[in-house]
């Protein structure tokens, strides 16, 4: 690939309202935030999503800190430098730590730009091979049992076939157990987003009854240790989410029996994340739910949809341009 060279660079933080409150066992959000990036390079745009939550809920990142390290050091870094490759420009933020989402946004905007220049669809640049995807859902906490078995019926009704649950100490054998009682054979998976302490073992043991496809991210991100012991105690298997931002704490996550399944977020490298929970997409046309419960995967340049720039402005409630 030729290299591209970044001409201008703006960021725009957005606020998009949620079809219904999303609540996980630490936090409950009203509202979708996060960052878009566009990368220009002579006529072609390229966007990347900054998946932040608006406080260090999933990860110490947030809106604030993310726009603090991109405005501070990724733009300074980039403006007007020419690049072949998304390693390339991952490598030139290689002096920052961590901050992995804001540099993820960055890298996907890249990917779309590369993309877009070779005139071809992102699954195809990375050499995708499928057409359409499964899709499952994300099921936040319930007020109670009812609930729960009304909210799984209308999505199974809308064509989906895998259900992820939230969890916390309290509120896991129930619904689980409920879940399992109405639907014996659908694939479940239940996720506490690190809500468990090593006092809760029992209660997580108990889970190991109901087939589920996983347990996911039970402890804090930083404990290894206490999710192995808990692999080595049960048959299902234990998911690490929070706990694995780089390549190196899977290795750690690998070597120590952590986990025998990764949940390798879609918004780090597969562009920007849209899906059924938002009122309104930025997106053009929207992300639909085949009647199969898949997800066709687009077919034109770079992302291989048009970002809606009246929607864009819309929910945009800071912006800052930067060009060279
Ligand atoms: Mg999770």
């Amino acid at each position: 690939m030729d290299p591209l060279r970044i001409d201008a660079i703006t960021l725009r933080e957005l606020r998009i309202p949620l079809v219904t409150p999303f609540e996980t066992s630490g936090w409950r959000e009203e509202e979708k935030n996060c960052i878009i990036v566009e990368m220009k390079s002579q006529h072609l745009s390229g966007y990347g999503e900054c998946a932040v939550t608006s406080g260090p809920w999933y990860g110490p990142e947030t809106i604030t800190s993310a726009w603090h390290v991109m405005q501070d050091y990724f733009v300074p870094t980039v403006l007007g430098k020419k690049f072949s490759s998304t390693n390339d420009v991952v490598e030139s933020f290689s002096s920052v730590r961590g901050n992995s989402m804001a540099k993820a946004s960055f890298d996907m905007a890249f990917y779309d730009l590369a993309a877009k220049k070779e005139g071809v669809s992102l699954s195809k640049f990375l050499g995708g091979t499928k057409d359409k995807i499964e899709s499952g859902v994300s099921v936040g906490i319930q007020k109670n049992s009812r609930q729960l078995i009304e909210t799984i019926t209308d999505y199974l009704r809308d064509g989906y076939r895998r259900i992820k649950i939230k969890i916390k100490p309290g509120k896991d054998m129930e619904p689980v157990s409920t879940f399992r009682e109405h639907f014996p054979d659908l694939m479940l998976m239940a996720d506490a987003n690190g809500a468990y302490k090593s006092s809760d073992f029992q209660s997580l043991l108990k889970l190991d009854n109901f087939d589920l496809l996983m347990i996911e991210q039970p402890f804090g991100w930083d404990d290894l240790v206490e999710h192995a012991n808990l692999q080595r105690a049960i048959k299902t298997s234990i998911c690490l989410d929070e706990s694995v931002s780089s390549v190196n704490e899977l290795k750690s996550a690998l070597a120590l029996g952590s986990c025998r399944i990764l949940n390798l977020k879609p918004a780090r490298v597969g562009g920007i994340t849209v899906s059924r929970y938002f009122k309104e997409d930025i997106v053009t046309p929207e992300f639909k739910l085949n009647p199969d419960g898949t997800i066709t995967v687009p077919t034109g340049p770079g992302l291989g949809v048009d970002v809606f720039h009246e929607k864009l402005l819309k929910y945009t409630v800071r912006t800052e341009h930067f060009s060279s």
